[in-house]
Formats: C-alpha cells, structure tokens, sequence
C-alpha cells in the first residue's frame, strides 16, 4: 500500500502543535531559527504578537495577508489578525 503525502500550503490543517507556542504557527520552525524566507535570524526577521495571542515570524504572516488579503484573519484560529503594539 502506498500512501502518498500532500503538502500543505500554509493553510493551518494541523492540529498537534496548537499549545506549543516555540513555533511559528505558518512555517512551523522555531522562534529560534528564522522564517525560511531568511537566512539569519535576527532584527531582519522579527517577530510579532497577534491580539489573539498567536506569534509568528513577521515575514510569515505578512506573507499570509498577502495571499488573504480580503480576510485578515489569523491562520491558527481565525480571529481577525491585530499586531499587538510593543512600547
Ligand atoms: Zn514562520
Ligand atoms: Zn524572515
Ligand atoms: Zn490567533
């Protein structure tokens, strides 16, 4: 039997790592690397805080109002998708 694996396109179909909070939700890499549009992580790829409570590399989430831009929307839970302002 052979099973054939799909890719997701960033869509968020998985379930398992909803209480981890150490990966981009998008990507799903660690806080630690960078997205994988960069090549160090750094001030080059910060990351952001939704209201929701989400985090996820700024490049990644840019990336996904991009490609939904009538629905800004978070990709883990769907609420709408505001910056959490940092002093
Ligand atoms: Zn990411
Ligand atoms: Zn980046
Ligand atoms: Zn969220």
């Amino acid at each position: 039997m052979k099973i054939t694996l799909k890719q997701y396109n960033g869509v968020a179909t998985w379930r398992w790592n909803t209480e981890t909070e150490d990966i981009c939700g998008i990507c799903r890499l660690e806080f630690d690397a960078c997205c994988p549009q960069c090549l160090f992580p750094g001030e080059t790829c910060p990351i952001v805080e939704g209201t929701c409570g989400h985090i996820f590399h700024k490049h990644c989430i840019e990336k996904w109002s991009n490609s939904d831009k009538n629905n800004k929307s978070c990709p883990m839970d769907r609420l709408p998708w505001t910056l959490v302002k940092k002093p």
